[in-house]
């Protein structure tokens, strides 16, 4: 999303020496097609070569840099396919350590001679071992200025080496071209240093300083351009007209509620009535954990449409769901005899057809269905209410098509996704924001527990006893060593587990549930275990939001320790939906100390507001942005809120100059950055 402001930045890359159409093909695979592109390729990370680590205090399992002279002479072995794999060690004052490599066959290592070698260590069989770490002769004098090596997100056929020779290159033919989009006030109060510095430091920095000099300006720049894309969307939508709703007391229907209303949903309803009856189009978040009570809300919302003789529609990601809201919301209309439809991908053409006609008429209702309202010819004239369910899959782009099909509706966008205050004025910054920070009273407490691995077999015997009782049982297992991109090593390690799974716990039914499934089937094996025909769903990542299995149990997230708390606490809300006592396993080998300490927050705290904070301290939001798998946006600096301070500052900053200057005339350049943004990231990010 930066992205250098260079003059003619967007030169292609075959502008560089040795870029041709094949080159360009692989590259175009990282989504690079310019040397701006190139540029704003930031490093995934560093390999640090300044700092060398005495070969008998290089600890298992970590990456580091070692000086080393080779003891003997490389021992090269040929294995069936053509493979090969050869072998040598080398030693200081402090130990030995043995190397081997893997199909390098132009290797060449001068026995006697000193080198450096980077990578990981492994404890095998008592001896220090490295496989394929990264080789130069010590004293190499390219390495002597540059003690951070960047690490790049690579794909077929493009090397680390080559990235980096390719990056240097953009660099010097850019040279003397950046423009510096910020306002000099900015750069100057926050100390930043200028673009062309900060995009070569990024790149090739000497020190951890560097590189957090480098960082700061980009990450401000990124963040502050990101609020003033929402921003300037909050205050254009809050100038357009919205269908006027008529006042009305919300406790006639929080009367006919089966439950008294928490106080969290009555302030909610509140801020949702107000924006109702304003006559401005309402633009609002609704953020709750799971089990808050989102749906009440909503339906409220959808009863004050109908009774100013308007439409309300609700959207969910999926059928099922569209399906679970039909239901509630049926049970949310009856006393008021508000007729609730459902129209959905699977719903029969007569039916869509007795339903468009209701539309079309325009008496009072409620339209349940999937986000697929907005995509086909449903048009919706008497909508004043819509209602996006799970919104961080719904991006501005939608909601755009939606204010298209309706002029005058109002949004309420629900998101079950908790995020600390400051990063949803941040994200969200083009919206209004309620909270439910209340659960409903009983609520049962899901028990918690981090599972060391020697504990397998109990868990084993537990999860028998549970199903035998009736339970039912979701198992995540993330992919933690392949590459988490490719659909089909994640279909691969899933189906593996489930297999093994299978062996240990004979007569169970499981399902199995990956990315590489289509819509349709997703829902197929959800829906088998909604219906209880599986005991145990073994799921990837993908498992849906929202759904409502209340015989599920028990919610086993195998390597815990690799998601993040908030993620851990979403996919714990899985489970607890039904009067049950519920259970939430969170599996784990060796902990680092951080890991423990999320771990331990998770089994003794149960507000997911308090625990997305929490997320934000321990972790810092680098981490706490994730993996793509919160469905917030992906900046370009993957690690780029390292400091919340940066954050904040953005965020007042736009507030401030959007106050000054609301059309950005007096800096086009940035202008132009906001509008790539609105138009293209904001919207993709969202989704
Ligand atoms: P979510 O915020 O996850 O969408 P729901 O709206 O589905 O939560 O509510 C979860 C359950 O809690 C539903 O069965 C709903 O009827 C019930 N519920 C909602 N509000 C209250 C309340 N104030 N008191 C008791 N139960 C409630
Ligand atoms: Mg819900």
């Amino acid at each position: 999303m930066s992205d250098p402001a260079l003059t003619r930045g967007d030169a292609p890359l075959s502008a560089l020496s040795g870029v041709g159409p094949r080159r360009q093909a692989q590259l175009q695979k990282l989504g690079l097609f310019s040397v701006r592109d190139l540029l704003a390729h930031f490093p995934r990370d560093y390999e640090d070569w300044s700092r060398i680590t005495p070969i008998a205090r290089l600890e298992d399992g970590a990456t580091a840099c070692v000086r080393g002279t080779v003891a003997r002479p490389l021992d090269l072995f040929r294995k069936p396919g053509g493979k090969t794999l050869s072998r040598t060690a080398v030693f200081d004052d402090t130990g030995k350590l043995s190397l081997t490599f893997f199909n390098n066959k132009y290797l060449r290592l001068e026995t006697g001679r000193d080198y450096l070698f980077f990578g990981k260590t492994v404890f095998y069989g008592g001896m220090r071992t490295m496989a394929n770490p990264a080789v130069v002769p010590a004293g190499d004098a390219s390495l002597s200025g540059a003690g951070l090596k960047p690490l790049y997100r690579l794909t077929e056929g493009i090397s680390q080496n080559y990235l980096r020779k390719l990056t240097g290159e953009a660099l010097a033919l850019s040279a003397g071209r950046f423009q510096e989009p910020l306002p000099p006030a900015l750069t100057e109060t926050y100390q930043l240093c200028p673009p062309e510095e900060a995009f070569s430091l990024i790149h090739f920095p000497a020190s951890w300083d560097d590189v957090r000099k480098a960082r700061r300006r980009l990450i401000f720049e990124e963040l502050f351009t990101f609020c003033l894309a929402g921003q300037r969307l909050r205050s254009q939508s809050a100038r357009l007209p919205g269908a006027v709703l008529e006042r009305a007391d919300p406790e006639e229907f929080f009367r006919s509620l089966p439950f008294a209303p928490t106080g969290a949903q009555r302030r909610a309803v509140g801020e949702c009535f107000r924006d109702l009856c304003s006559g401005v189009r309402m633009n609002r978040l609704l953020q709750g954990d799971v089990g808050s009570g989102k749906t009440m809300v909503a339906a409220a919302c959808a009863w004050l449409a109908c009774k100013s003789g308007k439409q309300a529609v609700i959207m969910a990601p999926t059928e099922l769901l569209a399906r679970q809201h039909h239901a509630s919301f049926s049970r949310f209309a009856a006393p008021f005899g508000i007729p609730v439809e459902l129209l959905c991908g699977s719903t029969p053409a007569s039916e869509r057809k007795r339903i468009r006609a209701m539309l079309d008429g325009g008496a009072p209702m409620i339209l349940c269905g999937t986000h697929a309202l907005i995509q086909n010819d449903v048009a919706l004239p008497a909508a004043a209410l819509i209602v996006v369910d799970e919104q961080h899959r719904f991006g501005v782009r939608q909601r755009a098509a939606l204010g298209e099909k309706s002029l005058s509706a109002h949004l309420l966008a629900m998101s079950a996704t908790p995020i600390p205050r400051t990063l949803t004025l941040i994200l969200y910054g083009d919206l209004e924001v309620s909270r439910l920070d209340e659960l409903p009273p009983g609520r049962q407490e899901i028990l918690t527990y981090a599972v060391p691995e020697e504990k397998r077999q109990d868990l084993y015997g537990f999860l028998r006893r549970q199903a035998a009782e009736g339970g039912q049982i979701y198992i995540v297992c993330p992919l933690i060593d392949g590459d988490e991109d490719d659909p089909d090593e994640e279909k691969k390690a899933a189906a593996t587990y489930a297999k093994s799974l299978a062996a240990a716990l004979p007569g169970l039914r499981i399902g199995l549930m990956h990315g590489r499934l289509k819509a349709a089937e997703k829902e197929a094996v959800m829906t088998a275990f909604l219906n209880r025909e599986l005991d145990i769903l073994v799921s990837t990542t993908v498992i849906e939001v929202g759904v409502d299995v209340p015989d599920a149990t028990v919610m086993v997230v195998e390597n815990a320790d690799f998601f993040g708390l908030s993620q851990l606490h979403q996919l714990r809300g899985r489970v607890g939906r039904g009067s049950r006592q519920s259970y939430c396993f969170l599996m784990h080998r060796t902990l680092s100390e951080p890991a423990r300490q999320r771990l331990r927050t998770l089994c003794t705290q149960r507000d997911g507001f308090a625990i997305a904070e929490a997320d934000l301290r321990l972790r810092g939001p680098g981490d706490f942005f994730g993996r793509r798998q919160h469905g917030l946006p992906d900046f370009a600096i993957a690690d780029l809120a390292s400091d919340l301070n940066v954050l904040e500052a953005a965020r007042d900053s736009a507030q401030t100059l959007l106050r000054d200057d609301p059309g950005l005339d007096s800096c086009p350049l940035l202008r132009e950055r906001v509008d790539a943004v609105t138009q293209k990231t904001l919207a993709v990010s969202l989704n």
